[in-house]
């Protein structure tokens, strides 16, 4: 395949070609024009025979000397008048000059027959001095025709100028004659020698005028040829086209096809995707699914990212880490405004049609999140009373008993131990034990507030933080724990019936308990002296019987 520039390269040329033929059948144009001009002006020349005119104008005067002459002989015979001798001669002078400059031959033949133009102004001069003598008038040279018509023939003069014409007339007849024929001679001359050189002229026109056609026939051929080059480019043109629009189409459809195809897998896929405009918020792109999540029946045309993310912490982090790092990989967070859902997001900061945009990817972890506060949970409590393990008891107690510190609040801790309970597994078997915790854990639970926390420290031992509470009044819940154990009809699996009570130590917060462990150790102490004193029985801590 030819590149343009080589494609142009012949165009160009043949351009230059058809030009340099143009100027030639101009020139050719210009050359016929000019030796048609220069043949006209010779057909012209000789189309004015000024040669006949001196042959004629010599016969003229021949014959007008021939009249003299016989005038002369009949004067002489006395058979003309003197008079007539005088007419004849001024007839005679005045067609020598009728101007009165002297004869009329052309200059050409003046120039060529020198000789002959000089017999004849010879011949005027002569004739002048004949009338003037006729006429009996001095001969004056330079006297006009007019003078001597009007003058009156003097007759012995006009005899002796007839015996003077007579002696002289036919030599200069015979002169005359001669003159003729070299006249004659000379105009056929000249007339053959045009007639060569028009000929020479319409060769040369000849050459010319093929010359014009051999260059017309060229250009004609030449634009023939550039026409049909024009039309099969033009030709090519438009199948280029026509193949170039192919293919775009083609291009655009399979684009299209991609874009339906890239849309439905994203629409049908488990993840949310979006892809928004930084600024603007224009939304190139979202899925159905995110669409729904969101609340909305269809697309929206704008979507901030950052109004997707509910929890404000959250949503500065995420946009932080995206704005800085050009990207967020695997960040869980909620989004959604109404019903919020967990979600692992993963963003990037990319550029769509020259404007900044965020493509967001999120999968859908609230049923594993659902999950993990479960087992969280599981984690937290004792499998068998359902209450709050140690270790969850410890962390919270922690937690609540620094707050009430915090807000100068009272607490007190109340730890419960159920009394002689192996005497229960021992009697009645481990499952009754199991049985007896489950209904001790459960009547303890009742008897406390909403804001109470509740925990099984381990075997058959339990502990209470009561926030907000002080002393009396958590003695009060004691007791009725207490007293409410004490009212358990449990029945062994024998249908014996199966009592136990239990015994409670107390402490109050004071400032010198700084945390959650010297308090629970006072309560236990106060439970140490209570099963010392006999069991069943609530003691408080007394600052006289430390903690072991
Ligand atoms: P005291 O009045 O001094 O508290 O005597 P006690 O018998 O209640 O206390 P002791 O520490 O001697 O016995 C506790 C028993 O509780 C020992 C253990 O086998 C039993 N026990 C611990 N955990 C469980 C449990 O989850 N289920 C059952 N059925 N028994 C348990
Ligand atoms: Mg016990
Ligand atoms: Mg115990």
């Amino acid at each position: 395949m030819l590149s343009p520039s080589a494609k142009q390269q012949p165009a160009a040329s043949n351009t230059r070609t058809t030009h340099r033929l143009l100027a030639l059948v101009v020139a050719m144009a210009l050359g016929t024009s000019a030796a048609l001009w220069w043949t006209l002006r010779q057909a012209q020349d000789l189309a004015q025979p000024h040669q006949q005119n001196d042959l004629w104008y010599i016969a003229s005067v021949h014959n007008e000397l021939a009249r003299v002459s016989l005038l002369a002989r009949q004067l002489r015979a006395r058979e003309a008048s003197a008079q007539d001798l005088v007419d004849r001669l001024d007839v005679l002078y005045s067609t020598l000059d009728t101007s009165g400059r002297g004869p009329r031959v052309s200059t050409q033949l003046r120039e060529a027959l020198p000789d002959t133009a000089q017999g004849l102004d010879g011949l005027r001069t002569q004739v002048e001095r004949w009338s003037s003598q006729a006429s009996g008038s001095a001969n004056e040279p330079g006297s006009t025709a007019a003078r001597r018509t009007q003058a009156t023939a003097a007759p012995t003069q006009a005899l002796r100028v007839a015996e003077d014409i007579t002696r002289q007339s036919d030599a200069l007849l015979e002169r005359l004659r001669q003159a003729v024929a070299t006249v004659h001679l000379f105009s056929t001359q000249q007339t053959d020698q045009a007639r060569q050189q028009l000929h020479q002229r319409f060769i040369v026109l000849s050459v010319v005028l093929s010359a014009l056609l051999v260059g017309t026939t060229l250009l004609i051929a030449r634009l023939v040829q550039d026409a049909r080059a024009a039309k099969a480019a033009s030709r090519q043109l438009a199948q280029t086209n026509r193949e170039l629009e192919d293919r775009v189409a083609r291009r655009t459809r399979k684009l299209e096809e991609s874009r339906a195809l890239l849309g439905f897998i994203l629409d049908t896929s488990p993840s949310d995707v979006l892809l928004a405009e930084v600024e603007s918020g224009r939304v190139h792109f979202i899925n159905h699914r995110l669409t729904e999540r969101l609340g909305l029946r269809t697309a929206p045309q704008t979507l901030f990212l950052p109004d997707l993310l509910h929890d404000p912490d959250t949503r500065q982090r995420f946009m932080q880490t995206l704005d800085q790092y050009g990207q967020v990989d695997a960040m869980e967070a909620q989004i959604g405004t109404h019903a919020p859902r967990w979600s692992s997001l993963s963003a990037r900061l990319i550029d769509v049609e020259g404007q900044l945009a965020h493509l967001l990817w999120g999968f859908d972890i609230s049923t594993h999140k659902a999950l993990e506060a479960q087992l969280r949970e599981l984690a937290t409590r004792d499998a068998l009373s359902g209450l709050l393990n140690r270790r969850a008891f410890m962390e919270r107690s922690t937690a609540l008993f620094d707050h009430c510190r915090r807000h100068g609040q009272p607490c007190t801790v109340l730890m419960i131990d159920i009394d002689h309970f192996k005497r229960i597994n021992d009697r009645y078997g481990h499952q009754m034990g199991d049985t007896a915790i489950r209904a001790c854990a459960e009547a303890i639970g009742q008897a406390l507030r909403e804001a109470d926390l509740l925990g099984r420290l381990g075997g058959e031992e339990f502990a209470a933080l009561l926030p907000h509470a002080s002393a009396d009044s958590a003695r009060q819940v004691a007791e009725r724990i207490r007293g409410a154990i004490a009212q358990l009809g449990l029945a062994s699996p024998a249908g014996h019936p199966v009592t136990f009570t239990i015994s409670i130590g107390m402490a109050a917060s004071e400032r010198h308990h700084t945390g959650i462990e010297p308090l629970m150790a006072d309560a236990d102490a106060a439970l140490y002296r209570a099963k010392a004193a006999g069991r069943n029985r609530v003691l408080t801590h007394d600052a006289a019987h430390p903690a072991l």
